[in-house]
């Protein structure tokens, strides 16, 4: 069983709280830096606003990005701490550090309520060391000053870091709002799911994806292929597919998915027109063309029209949807169309959806939808496709060890 930050005592004591606060980052003038999307930091507040409303001495850890074990001013996350303010609504003090000296002094100095954020945890290389025991000699130099910890970091409960499994090993731990919420959607569409049951997979890469599709032909009524991945699955069918993307090596891994799910009744839907250009450009020369005629030279980079339609139409009786991954280009205008447009689909169904991806997620803001729309957008690409895969996540694993 896992424990909810309720079951824990919290009041006059420091609790260490692992968010997801890896928001993208924009230079902005004069050197400084604006957060383009703060998605991230929004779901993590209900969790350390609750903690601080009880009495709780907040100290959250956090990363952004690869800073590769040392620090990296552009990868600071002092900017976040001015924003996590701004959101939460209370004073947030960064402290420069990760921890030594600097951060035991910065937590004996705490009252009740205040809420500290640390310096990207990645800064030390012991956080996402491959030794066990380096890592569990950074939780420990943590777990010396705190009193609990609480998991609400979804973006990496799928890692085996420091601040995500080692330090939950150390002190009594339950799991945050945010943690909770995106757990209680994916067994939702893991288990028992309301039927039909469509997935709709796109994005990029065949062989992240693979998997996914592979757990879900046990239990989907249908799954709809767009993106750049429907590439790879149009030729395993023989069609010639220009200039796209192609993952050649999991062609057959591709023809061995077509064939179960034909063997289990799971009807998988290709597209039937795709948008082409040569480049990737605002301005390319843009043609829609059936799925089977893409030319020599040319990219498909959007589903086309009548593909949209069919998708639509494929959604239209569903009662849970999971979506993963854009259907074409979104980030550049003439591309961008098959994603809304599927999107606007999900958005008008009655059905419970999950958003799983972090390019699906920022789709849907970029596009401007209504997030309140869809059942649930998750915070976590890697660790939602890992759930959907059917894989135990160690970061919360760790958590039901907590007794
Ligand atoms: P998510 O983060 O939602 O899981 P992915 O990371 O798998 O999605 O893929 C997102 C990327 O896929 C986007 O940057 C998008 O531009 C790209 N993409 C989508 N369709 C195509 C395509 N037809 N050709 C090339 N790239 C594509
Ligand atoms: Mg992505």
């Amino acid at each position: 069983m896992i424990h909810s930050i309720g079951d824990l005592q919290v009041q006059g004591r420091v609790v260490l709280v692992r968010s997801d606060l890896n928001v993208p980052l924009r230079a902005a003038a004069e050197g400084s830096v604006s957060i383009s999307d703060d998605g991230r930091i929004r779901a993590s507040v209900p969790t350390l606003e609750a903690l601080a409303a009880r009495g709780a001495r907040v100290v959250v850890l956090a990363h952004l990005g690869r800073p590769k074990g040392q620090g990296d001013p552009a990868l600071s996350l002092s900017p976040v701490a001015a924003r996590l303010a701004d959101l939460l609504g209370r004073p947030v003090r960064f402290v420069p550090a990760v921890s030594g000296p600097e951060v035991a002094q910065a937590l004996e100095g705490m009252s009740d309520g205040d809420v500290v954020l640390l310096e990207n945890v990645r800064f030390d290389p012991r956080e996402t060391s491959k030794s066990d025991a380096e890592r569990a000699d950074l939780a420990a130099e943590w777990a010396a000053h705190a009193d609990a910890f609480v998991s609400d970091g979804f973006g990496v409960v799928h890692r085996e870091q420091a601040s995500v499994t080692n330090v939950a090993r150390l002190l009594p731990c339950a799991e945050g709002l945010l943690v909770a919420r995106e757990r209680a959607s994916f067994d939702r569409v893991l288990r028992d799911p309301a039927r039909p049951y469509v997935v709709v997979m796109g994005g990029s890469k065949v062989s992240d994806k693979l998997a996914v599709i592979g757990n879900l032909l046990g239990s989907v009524d249908r799954i709809l292929v767009g993106g750049g991945m429907a590439f790879t699955f149009l030729r395993a069918q023989g069609y010639p597919v220009g200039d796209s993307l192609l993952e050649e090596e999991m062609l057959d891994s591709v023809r061995a998915i077509l064939a179960e799910a034909e063997a289990r009744g799971v009807e998988i839907v290709l597209p039937s027109d795709v948008v082409i250009a040569r480049d990737i450009a605002d301005d390319a020369e843009v043609r829609v063309v059936p799925a089977d005629a893409i030319p020599d030279g040319w990219k498909g980079l959007d589903i086309g029209p009548e593909t949209v339609a069919r998708f639509s139409q494929a959604l239209a009786d569903a009662r849970t949807v999971v979506w993963n991954g854009p259907m074409g280009v979104f980030e550049v205008a003439p591309f961008a169309s098959g994603t809304l447009g599927v999107a606007r689909a999900l958005a008008a169904s009655p059905a419970f959806t999950v958003v799983g991806g972090g390019d699906s997620a920022a789709a849907i803001r970029q596009l401007g939808l209504d997030e309140g729309a869809f059942g649930h957008i998750s915070t976590g690409g890697g660790a939602s496709l890992e759930l959907l895969e059917g894989r135990t996540l160690p970061g919360l694993a760790v958590l039901e060890g907590d007794s």
